[in-house]
């Protein structure tokens, strides 16, 4: 954690995309902090966060975009895209809503952003599995069909949150290497 005084091999930019409320900021708090909240609000204003992890001994720093709420407004812009080589599309696996807004989110994805983007698809949330109301197998043949990536995160527990950046990093390192 902390971005010490490395020389710095790679920058990659990766978009956070999804539903209000279904937990991008923490899982981004989470990976680069450390940190969790129970009542994060709204976030303001364009945010985004880096930490620097070392692939296959070459420093690379992830660069983690956070949308500043305006996902409210399904008005996430194109500068948002610009630049990004992976993107985390994320659901909250006890809303059925954020699960179903996922091919629309994809579309956007796939209309503004780079066509060889690495995209992972996430299931947020998965302390609650009381509360489900996505089955596991329903993203997973999902992810299949579409060539995303998939896992389900908790967030809250921290939960695969660093497996989900690091499956994201390391198959653009692979692209670009
Ligand atoms: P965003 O609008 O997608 O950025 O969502 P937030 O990160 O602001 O999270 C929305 C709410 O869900 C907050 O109350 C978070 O504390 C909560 N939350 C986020 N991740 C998790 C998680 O993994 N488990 C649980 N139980 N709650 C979570
Ligand atoms: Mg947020």
């Amino acid at each position: 954690y902390g971005d010490s005084n490395q020389k710095i091999d790679y920058v990659f930019k990766v978009v956070l995309i999804g539903d209000s409320a279904v937990g991008k900021s923490q899982i981004l708090a989470r990976f680069a902090r450390n940190e969790f909240s129970l009542d994060s609000k709204a976030t303001i204003g364009v945010e985004f966060q880096t930490r620097t992890l070392i692939i296959e001994h070459k420093s690379v720093k992830a660069q983690i975009w956070d949308t500043a709420g305006q996902e409210r407004y399904r008005a996430v812009t194109s500068a948002y895209y610009r630049g990004a080589v992976g993107a985390m599309l994320v659901y909250d696996i006890t809303k059925r809503q954020s699960f179903d807004h996922i091919p629309r989110w994809l579309e956007e994805l796939r209309s503004h952003a780079d066509k060889n983007i690495v995209i992972i698809l996430i299931g947020n949330k998965s302390d609650l599995e009381n509360q489900r109301a996505i089955p596991t197998e329903d993203a997973k043949e999902f992810a299949q069909k579409e060539g995303l990536f998939f896992l389900e995160t908790s967030a809250l527990e921290s939960t695969n949150v660093e497996s989900a950046f690091l499956t994201v990093l390391t198959e653009i390192f692979n692209i670009v290497n």
